[in-house]
């Protein structure tokens, strides 16, 4: 149901099947020996098959037994715990949007449609089930899914919609930081990155996500584009992506801003920032330990790529994250316009052999190492 039978209808190949059912979680889990139910703000059992994990939903009852203790609602409407068992057709009013309420069923081979969704298919447009006001007050992250959807499919977003995303979208401050990074990663690593933060921004939604100046500069903006660009690219070429170099690029400009001291890069600065700009974007989405260590090994090769002197670029390039900062710093430069100088240098240097690579060394000038800060990279950056 939902979202693979929308994504087959519009000839997309859909990442996984999610299965709705009038089994309680506690039948399905007595049926599948290799499963087990998770969540406690909405049950669920995932059904583990080969390699295969399997999430399987009871159908559940909507709004109107609000008194039932297992339907709790928050003082803003927030839906904080929803476990009442219900009909299909009672469930298709809980989901978010017409053209995600689609459920095929093997037995009948048809598709139960009690809301419009094969029509909205049809019309190319996300519609809500039920007041969008209100839903999006029940759960904010209907916004973020709305603008995902949107890009993803090619569909038009309805004009309620929009008029809740801009009325609602605010409550997005209330989500887990733990939900946002989950969302962070389906809205940023589908392969429609740059669309989507675009349209996050034209609703002013993007700071939910990124935490960034309420005005982007437009060096900021470059650097956000060329990054989420550069993720969607990889994934179009099936390369691995992690949402570590994308947080090291995002929160960038600011770890730059934060290290500025008289039009250079102030080192003591920088190193204090680091563990600051990341505990302050870890309140608006969780990062996850692992990703800790990688983000600041992004940000702390960034200076070593820029100092050339000795034997320090063989360092560098053995280090474990060299190829990730390496991007990074080709990213940095497409944002910043400038010249390609320190970029087309370390691609050299990589690729060549050590007689090569010693007398790219060597070819550096006494000048540049004094100036390789405000000189390559770091300068456009600096303004
Ligand atoms: P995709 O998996 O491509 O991101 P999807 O539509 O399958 O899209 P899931 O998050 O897997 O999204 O959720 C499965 C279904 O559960 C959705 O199609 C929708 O019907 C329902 N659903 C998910 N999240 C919400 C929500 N926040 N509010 C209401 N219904 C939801
Ligand atoms: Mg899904």
């Amino acid at each position: 149901m939902g979202g693979c039978v929308r994504d087959l209808l519009c000839g997309i190949v859909p990442k996984d099947f999610d299965i709705a059912t009038d089994a309680t979680p506690e039948q399905i889990r007595k049926i599948f020996k290799s499963s087990r139910i998770i969540g406690k703000r909405f049950k669920l059992v995932h059904i583990f098959n080969r390699s295969e994990l399997i999430e399987v939903a009871t159908f559940r009852s909507g709004e109107n037994i609000l008194n039932d203790g297992d339907l709790i609602k928050d003082h803003s409407g927030k839906i904080i715990r929803d476990n009442i068992w219900g009909t299909l057709e009672e469930d298709t009013f809980r989901r978010d949007f017409t053209i995600n309420a689609l459920y095929y069923c093997p037995s009948t081979q048809k598709i139960e449609d009690h809301n419009n969704g094969m029509k909205h298919i049809h019309e190319k447009i996300i519609v809500s089930i039920g007041d969008p006001q209100k839903r999006f007050s029940e759960d904010p992250v209907r916004s973020l899914r709305a603008i995902r959807f949107s890009n993803k499919l090619n569909f038009k977003i309805d004009k309620a919609i929009k008029e809740a995303i801009y009325d609602k979208g605010h409550l997005l401050s209330s989500i887990s930081n733990a939900r946002l990074f989950d969302e962070f990663c389906k809205i940023f690593l589908n392969g429609m990155a740059e669309k989507n933060f675009n349209k996050l921004l034209s609703f002013g939604l993007n700071r939910y996500l990124v935490r960034t100046d309420p005005e982007l500069n437009e060096y900021t903006y470059n650097v956000m584009i060329e990054a989420l660009r550069n993720t969607d690219k990889r994934l179009h070429n099936d390369q691995s992506v992690t949402p570590g170099f994308l947080i090291a690029a995002l929160l960038w400009p600011q770890l730059v801003e934060a290290s500025k001291q008289k039009g250079e890069i102030n080192l003591r600065k920088y190193f204090r920032s680091m563990d600051r700009i990341l505990r302050e974007q870890q309140k608006i989405t969780a990062i996850p330990r692992k990703f800790h260590g990688y983000i600041k090994d992004i940000w702390v090769l960034q200076l070593k790529l820029h100092s050339r002197i000795g034997k320090q670029p063989y360092k560098t390039l053995k280090h474990p994250r060299f190829r990730a900062a390496y991007d990074f710093l080709l990213v940095r430069e497409k944002a910043s316009g400038e010249s390609s100088y320190l970029g087309n240098w370390w691609t050299n240097f990589q690729k060549n052999d050590n007689n090569i690579k010693k007398s790219l060394i060597e070819k550096l000038h006494e000048k540049n190492k004094e100036e390789s800060f405000k000189k390559f990279g770091f300068s456009e950056e600096l303004r």
